[in-house]
């Protein structure tokens, strides 16, 4: 094993939503800021470090932040800007590396090792970072950098807001084993009941189960819990653009005039990229319908629904009715395809709890 240290760097904006509202509105600044759900059975997303003074989290019902809270300054996501603020932030992170992995509109990966060198140390590099999301965006994000993801992550929230800390190879044994099992990322309330019911509180103590005792607990994450316990995460930072639209198409075997047989292939068409959605935890906008006629001619059309959607039925019932906007049925088709775009994402995978 004389593989040579990795250098994972985890930013992770602070306060995004609120942050980005204050940004925009500077009148807000030093307010408790809640960006929520304002609807009856709506939750908080994003709080300013001035209302978390206020013990409002994310997640909480807005209705018990509003009783926390009660000069709170509530507004309502706005989805869009916030995506429009992340895309700067990841394409300046873009700059470090080639090897960028977006977690979540405000969170995520970036390998540096290469970066790294004798002229550039990992803590230069990650001021450089923090200091050009701060001139070129005005927020303030926190850093971690660590030989792996989890550490990484980890680190980037021991000193938030505005952190900034690295965990050296050397360094993961003095500061994993005391650390309080809820630091690990994907450790929520559940797991770490379960845990404490093991008389484990620290990451240390978890060291006592053995793999198939942790796998027992918790199923396949237990190997990972196992690995984590000891510094091990081997995941690499998988580079990758997300995702701008989906599609599927659908060739007939022969051309055909038959409206029913096009709208069944709709709608097994909208399953799939309804099931497609679920699984990335999008939300899409558009719906687009493509027809390409037996001569080849090809049109398409599109309806956009400001609200999102992730069903089957909202994507079938949107191409069927973009199919009557066509001359199918009065003109052979030879091919159909629907497409979904304009999405919406980032569900925070970054918040959800992997053990549970
Ligand atoms: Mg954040």
């Amino acid at each position: 094993m004389n593989e040579s240290p990795r250098w994972i760097l985890h930013v992770d904006m602070d306060a995004f939503y609120a942050s980005v509202e204050v940004l925009d509105n500077p009148a807000l600044r030093g307010k408790p800021v809640i960006v929520a759900g304002l609807s009856a059975r709506g939750v908080v997303c994003s709080a300013s470090y001035e209302a978390r003074k206020f013990r409002i989290r994310a997640a909480m019902p807005t209705q018990q932040a509003r009783v926390l809270c009660k000069h709170g300054v509530f507004l309502r996501p706005r989805m869009e800007r916030y995506r429009q603020v992340s895309r700067q932030v990841f394409a300046i992170l873009r700059e470090f590396s080639d090897c960028v992995e977006p977690v979540s509109v405000d969170e995520g990966y970036c390998d540096i090792t290469n970066r790294v060198s004798q002229t550039e140390s990992p803590e230069e590099l990650a001021q450089c970072l923090k200091q050009r999301i701060r001139e070129e965006i005005g927020l303030t994000a926190s850093v971690g950098i660590a030989p792996n993801k989890f550490l990484a992550k980890i680190a980037s929230d021991l000193q938030k807001p505005d952190g900034l800390v690295i965990i050296r190879p050397e360094e993961i044994e003095i500061f994993l084993p005391d650390l309080p099992v809820g630091r690990i990322p994907g450790i929520g309330p559940v797991t770490q009941h379960k845990l404490q019911q093991q008389g484990i509180k620290k990451v240390g103590e978890l060291r006592r189960l053995s793999r198939e005792e942790l796998e027992h607990l918790f199923g396949k994450a237990g190997g990972r819990l196992y690995e984590f316990a000891r510094g091990i995460d081997n995941r690499p930072v998988v580079a990758h653009r997300p995702a701008k639209s989906f599609s599927r198409e659908e060739t007939f075997e022969t051309d055909t005039g038959d409206l029913e047989r096009i709208r069944r292939v709709l709608r097994v068409q909208s399953e799939s990229l309804a099931q497609c959605l679920a699984v990335k935890r999008l939300r899409a906008q558009c719906v687009t319908l493509k027809i390409k006629y037996a001569d080849f001619r090809q049109v398409t059309r599109q309806r956009r629904l400001d609200d999102g959607f992730d069903d089957a039925e909202t994507i079938f019932q949107t191409a069927a009715l973009l199919l009557k906007r066509t001359e199918a049925g009065r003109r052979l088709v030879r091919l159909v395809g629907t497409g979904v775009s304009e999405l919406l994402g980032e569900t925070p995978a970054g918040q959800m709890e992997l053990f549970e």
